[in-house]
């Protein structure tokens, strides 16, 4: 197979963040923020990188353990959709996390096709914990991914929370994970876009939650932010066709229901 590729990204909770930059308080608390000002869409990226998460993210937190051969077929298809990175498992022990057990199998199983990157997570739980973004950015952590993995921010905490953190870190090292919790998912990426945020984690057909926030579910959908952005004129390089084709496929293997609107408009129309 070659060899595997270390951990190249860190997931910081977004809720951390808030706690440590003490502006803005508990987000569970209440604390709206002030009414943002009325302005023109300025300054979209041309581009945006999507860093698909749903064969992990998104695998890792469904209850069912879904099977190798279907996690590899999984991951074949999103290779064909355009998609550049495409998180495929975690190298965490299978006790706490038994979803991704076959950690090894997937990375030997799958076609890894030229051009797309195969990241894998190795947390450290401390780490996670621990650390804030200042200090993954001077331990070398080239991309920090800011996430909202109960899905509670809103626009006006996401344009506080990235005006702080991007006082210490360059935008170029900083990426988006929101979670759709409370439908707040597509709104606050856009705000990330307007602060200049040019890669956003999403999730196939909106798998799986995140495992450091109980009870948290709904990963932002792949096809719905692509839906956006194409909306937006940005490119991204995926056919939102063929990733609406991948997220059928996990859903009918699972036996779920998508949680991408946009599949839904597209697929259940006319189906009792
Ligand atoms: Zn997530």
């Amino acid at each position: 197979m070659g060899n595997v590729p270390s951990a190249v990204k860190h997931c910081l909770s977004y809720q951390q963040l808030l706690r440590e930059h003490l502006w803005i308080g508990d987000p569970g608390a209440g604390v709206l923020p002030a009414p943002v000002q009325a302005t023109q869409l300025p300054g979209l990226p041309e581009y945006v990188k999507i860093v698909e998460v749903g064969p992990r993210d998104g695998l890792q937190n469904e209850k069912t353990i879904v099977p190798t051969n279907i996690k590899i077929e999984l991951i074949n298809q999103l290779s064909q959709t355009g998609l550049s990175v495409i998180e495929v498992t975690s190298f965490v022990s299978a006790k706490w996390v038994p979803q991704m057990a076959d950690h090894t199998e997937v990375m030997k199983g799958i076609d890894q096709r030229p051009g797309v990157h195969y990241p894998v997570l190795t947390p450290n739980l401390q780490g996670f914990h621990r650390a804030v973004s200042k200090k993954l950015y001077g331990m070398g952590c080239y991309e920090i991914s800011l996430g909202d993995t109960i899905g509670v921010g809103t626009p006006g905490n996401m344009k506080k929370m990235l005006e702080s953190v991007m006082k210490e870190i360059p935008l170029s090292a900083l990426a988006v994970h929101c979670h759709d919790t409370y439908g707040q998912a597509l709104a606050n990426i856009l705000t990330a876009l307007q602060m200049g945020i040019s890669v956003v984690d999403s999730s196939v057909s909106g798998l799986g939650g995140c495992p450091y926030a109980k009870g948290a579910t709904g990963n932002v959908a792949t096809e719905d932010v692509i839906y956006m952005l194409n909306g937006l004129g940005i490119n991204t390089g995926v056919n939102l066709y063929k990733v609406m084709e991948a997220g059928n496929f996990i859903c009918m293997a699972v036996n779920k229901t998508t949680n991408s609107k946009v599949a839904q408009a597209s697929f259940n129309v006319g189906i009792e």
